[in-house]
């Protein structure tokens, strides 16, 4: 049987931050938001983004556009600036090629990480996604990961890998979920929480030790 790997996201298959800078600085200068606006949005979207943020921020400065058209145009800019590597990209393919299944798993609104995974080509690499805005259940909750499993057509019963960027969500409730894990090291590593599997620099080198799996 083909085997399951299960991807995070952001910060793992795609630099977000950078993303989310530029698509801030461009929806300021669209709008003429002063420095206060533009100092809110990359302080309440550092680690998410939904439309409840930006329905809160024309609350709180008064703002005449309607939050969902600004939503929208910030998926729209964020999308646009998104890009995954290339080696990461051939990594992908590789892991189709010799049979892994691959499914993404990621905590955020279902329409802004879908047109993320579009606009950086991973889509179609893809057997199944599964985002927490789907379902309102976020990592590391087991059933986001049997969600995920199910829409690649795959049970948690048969294992897998888990790998992404956060201890908690990714490793934490991968193991929780009897997934074997790579932790992309960069956040400080929680006490109590065991140890992944491997720990690596880069997604890439992630995908080298899936493709040396003989098991
Ligand atoms: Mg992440």
């Amino acid at each position: 049987m083909p085997r399951l790997v299960l991807f995070d996201l952001d910060g793992t298959l795609i630099d977000r931050q950078a993303a989310l800078s530029d698509a801030v600085t461009a929806l300021c200068r669209a709008h003429a938001f002063n420095t206060p606006i533009e100092q809110w949005l990359r302080a309440a979207l550092i680690d998410r983004a939904n439309l409840s943020d930006f329905t809160r921020l024309c609350t709180d400065f008064k703002l005449t556009e309607p939050a969902e058209q600004l939503w929208q145009e910030y998926v729209d800019l964020i999308a646009g600036a998104i890009t995954c590597r290339p080696e990461v990209l051939e990594g992908l393919r590789q892991l189709r090629t010799a049979a892994w299944t691959i499914g993404i798993i990621t905590n955020g609104a279902s329409d802004i990480q879908r047109a993320k995974l579009a606009a950086a080509d991973i889509t179609d690499l893809v057997v199944g996604i599964a985002a927490s805005g789907d379902v309102e259940i976020r990592k590391p909750a087991r059933e986001l990961f049997e969600l995920a499993a199910s829409r690649c057509g795959r049970s948690l019963a048969h294992g897998g890998w888990m790998i992404g960027d956060n201890p908690a969500g990714d490793i934490g409730g991968g193991q929780q979920a009897g997934l074997h894990t790579i932790w992309i090291r960069g956040r400080p590593w929680p006490g109590g929480l065991p140890a992944a599997d491997h720990v690596v620099d880069d997604v890439t080198d992630a995908i080298t030790i899936l493709l040396n799996e003989t098991e």
